[in-house]
């Protein structure tokens, strides 16, 4: 006889060791406790409103239906001319560019089509929090290596030269590269850049990058796509995006570039997950990728006065800030906050971002969703900048209510 109920598991193999994004735990937090929301990164001002306006004009210009599946042939004309204009790079719009639902889907296009269980995928630690169950979704292991916070002010965080090649095998299929970085801010230099590309081809592996914070960087730091370098061309997966470039997370437009044969299977997985991207606001991507005028400079300049913004209220705190050179992030070391038998008996980052929360008003994402040894995250947190003056003013205040050791 047929049973009610079942006693068998409908919880796939490959969903059992992630768990519910902590940086959208955190949003909801915030929203359940009414605090300043400086958790998730995305803006609380006004997208551009050119942008905004395109998208109308692309919706009653009945730009409604499913695009050809690899995206909008203008967008993807416009994708092709911004990084000729910006980089001197050619990339064929037909056969070399995809458009995706955000990063976050194309990296896990990209992912998946290159990648087999068994496979080697490095990771950078401190990660963003995707690249972990994408590694898992892949089947793929996971092996990490440490970015280290600066020794002092000013300074970059560090990567070990050994422990990257250490971290190559003949399995590595790729490397996930994000600059500039989330959570650290760090934007990689020239000098990692070489290292990387040469590690990749001795390895005979690939770099997915994640670029989506290209044009979000200060103090004279320039971001360089690795696909740029010798011999890369053909072992790059670049992958970028709308989400923060144009104020627009909530659109989820991004980008895919990597040579034809790449591309083809890119192009296979991306059409089964997702169709496409959503087909008028792939047009008013292209009218800001083509009118977008002297907008990045802006964009930097934008941040930059946030930035300082932010890290005198967290210094003021008590926060040790790691001032980042990208990115729009600040990670902060939060030791003379903890066990000082004060702010909520707070011993770890996890308990100092809840009595934050929760008795403070502040939501920030505790530092340990950064790493996959929670343990090495514990002393640090979070915040992000993309927000207005007067929110992170707000925020300031409210952060004024806590005790750090004297
Ligand atoms: N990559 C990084 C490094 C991010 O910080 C984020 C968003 N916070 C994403 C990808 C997600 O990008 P998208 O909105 O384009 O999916």
């Amino acid at each position: 006889m047929a049973s009610a109920t079942s006693t068998r598991s409908f919880r796939s193999l490959r969903t059992r060791d992630f768990t519910e994004s902590v940086i959208r735990e955190m949003t909801r937090l915030s929203i359940q406790h009414g605090a300043v929301n400086l958790s998730q990164g995305f803006p609380d001002f006004p997208a551009p409103v050119d942008l905004k306006q395109a998208a109308i004009d692309a919706i009653l210009a009945d730009h409604n239906q499913y695009s050809i599946t690899w995206g909008v042939k203008p967008f993807r004309q416009a994708i092709a001319d911004k990084y000729k204009r910006t980089y001197n790079l050619d990339f064929d719009p037909e056969r070399e560019i995809t458009v995706s639902c955000g990063a976050t889907e194309g990296l896990i296009s990209s992912l998946l089509s290159v990648t087999d269980p068994g496979d080697e995928i490095i990771v950078f630690e401190p990660f963003y929090e995707s690249y972990h169950p994408d590694t898992l979704l892949c089947g793929a292991t996971r092996k990490l290596v440490r970015l280290h916070p600066p020794a002092a002010p000013g300074e970059p965080w560090r990567l070990d030269p050994d422990a990257l090649r250490a971290a190559f095998s003949p399995r590595t299929k790729a490397i996930i590269l994000n600059s500039p970085h989330n959570p650290t801010g760090k934007v990689f230099s020239l000098d990692e850049l070489t290292l990387i590309s040469q590690l990749c081809q001795e390895f005979d592996a690939l770099a997915v990058t994640d670029e989506i914070y290209e044009h979000i960087t200060f103090d004279g730091h320039r971001h360089i796509p690795i696909i740029s370098l010798p011999g890369m061309r053909h072992r790059t997966i670049l992958v970028n995006s709308m989400s923060k470039t144009f104020s627009a997370t909530g659109w989820r437009v991004g980008w895919i570039i990597a040579s034809a044969s790449l591309t083809d299977g890119v192009r296979k997985v991306h059409d089964f997950l997702t169709v496409c991207a959503a087909t008028p606001l792939q047009y008013a991507g292209m009218a800001m990728l083509n009118g977008s005028g002297n907008y990045y400079d802006s964009l930097s300049e934008h941040y930059d006065g946030r930035r300082r913004a932010a890290i005198s209220m967290l210094e003021a705190a008590g926060f040790r800030c790691f001032n980042p050179a990208g990115a729009y992030y600040v990670m902060t070391d939060i030791s003379a906050l903890l066990g000082n038998g004060q702010n909520g008996g707070a011993t770890s980052d996890v308990e100092l971002a809840r009595y934050l929360v929760e008795h403070i008003g502040v939501a920030a994402v505790p530092g340990s969703s950064f790493y996959f040894d929670r343990l090495h995250g514990s002393a640090q947190l979070r915040f992000c900048f993309c927000k207005k003056y007067e929110t992170l003013s707000a925020a300031g205040d409210k952060l004024r209510g806590l005790s750090r050791l004297s």
